[in-house]
């Protein structure tokens, strides 16, 4: 492999109708990336730029190898990838580091692997944690280092066996700002002035900030399942000035698009190609629980209060940068207050409806019984809130609905959206949750409502057993 002057122009990567499933214990099929057709160009810094649980780092494991695809095939440089690519390097959100190794050996492990001998292991490594700020650390070990220097060990690692590809998940969101700020202008100065023999670097991430400072192109992904929503140039000359007008106005366009894009999103019925015949679509004959959104009731008061306090309007982007959230925890937040009909998103713009008006104005008690109304009429609510009032002790066991909602989600999933809708429930005092029974039982107002008070004394839910 040459090290000195690499040919930064063609076709490095392929992704050809990359599609991929997971297979439920139920038959039902999870799709999460759809038919996704991209092409990486040597000398190309590519972001891939989606909400979390889109698929991003699925996508990744598929490019590298790491992960086989449903259907589709991954070609790196014409050639179909299977098995892990050898000219491809990962590096991870977390400090994947041997902790009974030190900084040189844990560098050392990729050129072991290659069978590279001892003196030109140790030669190499060396020049790389100089390269990458950490000399005279060679012999710490993991637990002595700060979370930063430790994502520098991550990153020389990576570089160690000079991989033509780069991938990155995540690579700077578990640092602090100002170290993810340094090592991003330290990777971007390394890659620039080709002190790397680099083709192309794919890095994953769903800071927009990040996707325009530091990429020439950025791949947006939709969610539910990933399509690629939009494949945006961005020419901007390096170093790029945050604060520059160009800057602003591109963070802005891709907060639009991403915005926008989960508008479409949502309109839009899932429509399966001819290859996914054997997945059942939502008209098929169990109808399925759409998840609702991870957003918390706390942080969707206090945006409607605020945008409320603006006239009823305000700027996404601008609210998410006051408020210190990424796109990726603002998006859920304005997804609950469209869901619960409190505002809609519209050109990045969030726009408060006339109940949202009304939520940001009223009481407390108010609120909940806005909320509540609006919970009863999502299916996942409904069918707990049924389930419940026709019990006799309107309660029942979280397992019985874990069991239901593991029919249409993954398990992991599964347990998170019981998680929020007990939180929602408990919120709008619809149900509740008692962790010491682990038994879901309908407020005291619901089982008024339900009329089906035959333990009229049984208002002690720790009494309620199954
Ligand atoms: P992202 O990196 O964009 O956050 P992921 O690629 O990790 O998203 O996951 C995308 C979706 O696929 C998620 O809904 C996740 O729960 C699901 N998923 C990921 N890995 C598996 C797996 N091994 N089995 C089942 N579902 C999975
Ligand atoms: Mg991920």
């Amino acid at each position: 492999m040459t090290t000195t002057e690499p040919e930064r122009t063609g076709s490095l990567l392929k992704i050809l109708g990359v599609t991929k499933m997971y297979s439920q214990p139920d038959n039902y099929d999870i799709l999460v990336l759809d038919d996704i057709n991209l092409a990486v160009e040597r000398g190309q810094f590519v972001a891939l730029l989606g909400p979390s649980g889109s698929g991003k780092s699925t996508l990744l494991r598929i490019v590298t190898g790491l992960s086989e695809p449903s259907f589709g095939t991954v070609l790196y440089r014409g050639r179909p990838v299977s098995g892990p690519n050898p000219h491809a390097s990962m590096v991870f959100q977390s400090f994947a580091l041997y902790p009974w190794l030190t900084v040189q050996q844990n560098v050392e492990l990729g050129l072991t692997a290659k069978g590279i001998g001892l003196a030109a292991r140790r030669e190499k490594a060396i020049r790389l944690i100089d390269l990458i700020g950490l000399n005279g650390y060679e012999d710490a070990f993991p637990k002595e280092l700060s979370g930063g220097m430790r994502q520098r060990v991550g990153f020389a690692r990576a570089l160690a066996v000079d991989p033509e590809l780069l991938c990155m998940d995540e690579p700077f969101s578990a640092l602090d700002f100002l170290t993810a700020e340094n090592l991003r202008s330290e990777l971007l100065d390394l890659w620039i002035d080709a002190k790397i023999p680099l083709q192309a670097i794919l890095m994953v991430t769903h800071g927009i900030e990040e996707a325009v400072y530091m990429a020439d192109r950025i791949i947006i992904l939709s969610k539910n399942p990933a399509r690629i929503a939009e494949d945006l140039a961005i020419s901007l000359p390096y170093p790029r000035n945050r604060k520059s007008a160009e800057f602003v106005q591109l963070v802005d366009l891709v907060y639009k698009i991403v915005t926008g894009s989960d508008e479409d999103q949502k309109a839009r019925p899932i429509q399966l190609g001819p290859q996914h015949k054997n997945i059942q679509t939502p008209e098929g004959e169990r109808a399925r629980l759409s998840p609702i959104p991870y957003g918390h009731l706390s942080m969707l008061t206090g945006l409607l209060e605020l945008v409320s306090d603006r006239g009823g309007r305000d700027d996404l982007y601008r609210l998410g940068a006051e408020l210190l959230l990424e796109v990726d925890d603002l998006l859920p937040v304005t997804d609950t207050a469209e869901l619960f009909h409190l505002a809609q998103v519209d050109e990045g713009d969030l726009i408060l409806t006339e109940q949202g008006r009304r939520f940001a104005d009223v009481d407390v008690a108010e609120r909940k019984n806005i909320i509540r109304r609006e919970l009863i009429a999502i299916p996942i609510f409904r069918l707990i809130e049924r389930v419940l009032a026709s019990k006799s002790n309107h309660a029942m066991a979280l397992d019985f609905f874990l069991d239901i909602l593991e029919e249409h989600f993954s398990k992991e999933q599964a347990e998170r959206q019981l998680m929020l809708a007990i939180n929602w429930a408990r919120f709008a005092d619809l149900f509740h949750y008692d962790t010491d029974t682990e038994l879901l039982y309908l407020a005291d107002d619901q089982i008024d409502d339900a009329e089906v008070i035959e333990n009229g004394t049984g208002r002690d839910h720790s009494e309620r057993i199954e």
